[in-house]
């Protein structure tokens, strides 16, 4: 037999996570734990528009990555019976890779294009009428000679996800007639329940202390929580141990993640900012130059997390460590800062 070369050995793994995660994708809206505020809308949404045998509007769904947008597309999809086409911001290169997606979708189809504020502006504005009025605006030529065609399109819902909702134009915004929603962090008593369901799919023997050990650490997000749980059972496999607690701290150690889920990028972004500049407040381009970091990776991975967990504060004048930020990394909170 032809033995596999490393590169093939990778694009193999990376196909079987992928497969992975899409098996562990919740199949009805049972499966979909949490989110009840959001998910009882969609329902009723869904429900009214079906008796009216119309089209479901436009949704926008933001929140940080791994909670469950396209997933909820999925979703909608399966719950409406209709066909979904997934592309993405920056995917979307020119004006007429958008048309031609478009012009492309079939009668009542969901488009669902994920990260749209990535979505270039000139492209943007292809998007309005077509939201508004279901035409496409196709400017023919240039300078005075210029002219516009419209081209009817078939009605079709789109789906966004985002997770900067701040960097979306207010005219965009405003289009999503169907509603705009925020996903919102889980709670470790959810992240438990998707990870029991997940061992379960995964065939791996688990108990309810071990999943909720888990979840703890899974930053309250599915994804993480989908992704550790695979790699304690990795160990647990290889070290022929069963998958209890110890292992899910042995596996969490030797991934660098710490009792209250922080990565060491985390930990280290608090450290500079208490070690380098006293607790702060500190601008976030600084943080980044001293992480040698993306300031997007920042703000979209580690700070909401952060703050979630009451360690880091954003304040007009940058970045702040908390108290309690201090007492995790045990590091003595300066007298001079507890007067304010
Ligand atoms: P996003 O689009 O917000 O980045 P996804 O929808 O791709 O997130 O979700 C990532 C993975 O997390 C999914 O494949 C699924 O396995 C899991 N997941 C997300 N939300 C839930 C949920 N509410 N219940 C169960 N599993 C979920």
């Amino acid at each position: 037999m032809k033995k596999e070369t490393p590169k093939e050995i990778n694009e193999k793994n990376k196909k079987n996570e992928s497969f992975l995660d899409r098996t562990l994708r919740p199949n009805c809206w049972n499966e979909y734990i949490g989110q009840e505020n959001t998910k009882n809308n969609l329902l009723i949404l869904l429900k009214a528009a079906k008796e009216r045998q119309q089209q479901p509007e436009h949704l926008l769904f933001y929140g940080p990555a791994g909670l469950g947008k396209t997933t909820l597309a999925y979703l909608i999809s399966k719950e409406t019976g209709r066909q979904i086409k997934i592309t993405s911001g920056p995917a979307i290169e020119k004006v007429g890779d958008l048309a031609s997606l478009l012009t492309n979708l079939s009668p009542g189809d969901i488009l669902f294009i994920d990260e749209i504020h990535r979505l270039n502006k000139n492209i943007e504005e292809i998007l309005y009428p077509a939201m508004e009025a279901g035409s496409l605006d196709i400017i023919l030529g240039k300078g005075p000679s210029a002219r516009t065609i419209q081209l009817e399109l078939p009605p079709f819902t789109l789906i966004a996800a985002t997770t900067r909702v701040a960097l979306l134009s207010s005219p965009l915004r405003s289009r999503f007639s169907g509603g705009v929603f925020r996903l919102e962090f889980y709670s470790d008593e959810e992240i438990k329940e998707i990870i029991k369901r997940s061992a379960r799919i995964l065939k791996v023997e688990t108990d309810d202390e071990t999943a909720l050990e888990i979840a703890k650490r899974s930053r309250f997000t599915p994804r993480t929580a989908n992704f550790l749980l695979k790699r304690c059972r990795d160990f647990a496999q290889v070290n022929k141990n069963k998958l209890d607690k110890t292992t899910v701290n042995q596996t969490l150690s030797l991934l660098g993640i710490d009792e209250l889920g922080l990565s060491q990028l985390d930990t280290q972004l608090l450290k500079i900012i208490i070690e380098k500049f006293n607790g702060g407040p500190v601008g976030l381009n600084t943080i980044a130059a001293a992480l040698s970091e993306e300031q997007a990776t920042i703000e979209e991975v580690n700070e909401p997390y952060l703050i979630q967990l009451g360690l880091l504060e954003r304040t007009p004048r940058g970045r702040a460590a908390t108290e309690k930020a201090f007492k995790h990394l045990n590091i003595q909170y300066p007298e001079d800062k507890k007067l304010f």
